[in-house]
């Protein structure tokens, strides 16, 4: 097993044993790509989404958030092109009975190139030391300009495939390249064929198709239709943006990797409305604007990259994902799209309603260019998880090492915020100081009171859940009302007056530094 799949294993068990993420109804053997979260869990997502929405509504005067209905009227479905074209390529191996999504497959053998070229860089630095120059590397070596060739020449013809709807290309594409299946390592296919993702449920009161309905495959359509209704009430002039967080639903093939891909995930949508033709310009500020969101956490630039869109959807003019290096590879983290007048036009005519808005600067009326910004929670949740958890060697009580494992989250995020702990749990005088301490922080942020085993293990404890703080309460806090607080990243421990916790803790969560630094101007 690579070093890869052992830290992804290591994650997915962490999640588990420290309460961040269950398997759906686990107890029946689990559902596929359906996921629980823990109280961990549940505390580390609102904190993203709460990052989020901040960032949006908070930070933006023209920017309004909107809660709508996970239900929508079926034909918002046949407007968007879910019906018809809301669709990924499956491919079945006739051996193993195995179904996969084509074009996964195609990638896979396309990263597995791109495994090659990143080997030879690397041990071509270790060569040169200091003076190695990737760029140079990359431009000259015929190895790698020979697999990156290969690489391309790839990419491009599974997008015309894809883009064209030449599915016998992409099948044929498959077998050119020898794909196996990697259960039973056969090359026997079936034909290629399109898969809708949509789940679709009835109407209690209206039988056959007319009580069709669906569950939303993405929150936006909610934002569209609500377009009208929004501006008018808020009085938002153009450019203006609506932000939801929601669930959303798609029936994946081939549902892996853990929360990355699931079959009921949350997203969180930003739909932009500008005037048509200024589109790019507010493409390049979202794209920056995101970028900067991710970076503000702590995450290193080289964990995180722009990948522009090998395959227009059919509503963009523009589109690129910012990916990030997950354990299994860099993947899609989110989308930027720009998806001109497309949804907005589509359900005006299927609805016979206007949806234009009047610009009072220029006297008249047209329907405005969107750009979207889309990202998933859970997935975003993943990329904060594998980038926080470590494992370290740091000295004991005794001054000898010891590995612990420790989630440097950022402080903003983190689901706890603090723990009071007495130094030991048989002392009256001691629990009921730490048990008076932790009740009056509880009501500034969330605060744990622990006092089961020693105090060491308790530590060990914070650290893997990403407590930044633990405010230790010993014999000398009895006498002038000090404690101890202890920093989960520096170790170090310093005497404070009760009186100062809160506003120390305070200042270490606050979010209010993260949105100084992804401030962007337009
Ligand atoms: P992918 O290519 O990975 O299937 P996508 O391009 O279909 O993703 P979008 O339709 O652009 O994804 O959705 C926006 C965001 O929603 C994605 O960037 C991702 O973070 C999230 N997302 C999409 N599908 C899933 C899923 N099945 N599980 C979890 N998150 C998802």
């Amino acid at each position: 097993m690579s070093k890869q799949d052992d830290k992804f294993k290591q994650l997915v068990s962490h999640c588990k044993e420290y309460g961040f993420i269950f398997q759906s109804s686990e107890i029946y053997d689990g559902l596929s790509a359906a996921y629980d979260y823990g109280p961990y869990g549940v505390e580390l997502k609102n904190n993203i989404k709460s990052y989020w929405w901040k960032s949006m509504v908070l930070m933006h005067q023209n920017i309004v958030g909107l809660d709508a209905a996970i239900f929508m009227e079926p034909r918002t479905w046949k407007a968007s092109g879910h019906v018809d074209a809301f669709n990924d390529p499956m491919i079945d191996n006739k051996d193993s009975k195995k179904r996969y999504r084509a074009d996964v497959l195609v990638e896979n053998y396309i990263d597995k190139i791109e495994g090659k070229i990143n080997k030879e860089i690397t041990k071509a630095k270790k060569r040169f030391g200091d003076a190695f120059n990737e760029e140079e590397f990359r431009s000259t070596n015929q190895r790698v300009l020979n697999n990156q060739e290969k690489m391309d020449t790839i990419a491009k013809r599974l997008a015309n495939g894809m883009r064209d709807n030449n599915l016998a290309d992409v099948k044929a594409l498959i077998e050119e390249l020898e794909i196996a299946c990697p259960v039973s390592g056969s090359r026997n296919w079936t034909e290629v064929r399109q898969f809708n993702l949509m789940f679709s449920t009835q109407l209690g009161n209206i039988s056959g198709e007319a009580g069709k309905l669906y569950l939303r495959p993405e929150t936006a359509q909610g934002i569209f239709v609500n377009f009208l209704n929004v501006q008018k009430s808020t009085r938002q002039k153009i450019p203006f943006g609506i932000a939801q967080i929601g669930k959303a639903f798609r029936n994946e093939i081939v549902a892996r990797q853990f929360i990355f891909r699931m079959r009921e995930f949350e997203q969180m949508e930003m739909q932009f409305f500008v005037q048509p033709g200024e589109e790019m310009k507010w493409y390049k500020y979202w794209k920056d604007a995101r970028m900067k969101w991710h970076q503000a956490i702590g995450t290193p630039a080289d964990k995180l990259r722009f990948h522009d869109h090998d395959n227009l959807a059919h509503y963009a003019n523009a589109a690129v994902d910012i990916q990030f290096d997950f354990p299994f590879g860099f993947k899609e983290l989110e989308g930027i799209h720009s998806r001109t007048d497309f949804d907005l036009t589509q359900h005006q005519e299927l609805s016979g309603r206007k949806l234009q808005y009047f610009d009072p600067e220029r006297e008249e009326s047209y329907v405005p260019y969107v750009v979207e910004t889309s990202i998933g929670c859970d997935r975003m949740f993943l990329a904060v998880m594998s980038q926080a958890l470590q494992e370290e060697v740091v000295p004991d009580a005794k001054g000898n090492d010891s590995t612990r494992t420790v989630l440097k989250i950022h402080p903003a995020l983190a689901p706890v915020k603090c723990t009071v702990l007495p130094l030991v749990k048989n002392k009256e005088v001691l629990t009921t100081k730490a048990k008076e301490i932790f009740n009056q922080l509880k009501f500034s942020f969330n605060c744990q009171y622990d006092e089961k085993d020693a105090i060491g293990r308790r530590y060990r404890r914070q650290d893997a859940i990403g407590t930044p703080y633990c405010i230790t309460v010993d014999f000398d806090t009895l006498e002038d009302n000090t404690v101890t607080i202890r920093d989960r990243d520096t170790l170090k421990q310093e005497r404070i007056s009760i009186s100062e916790i809160e506003n120390i803790v305070k200042e270490k969560i606050d979010m209010k530094q993260l949105f100084h630094e992804t401030e962007t101007v337009a």
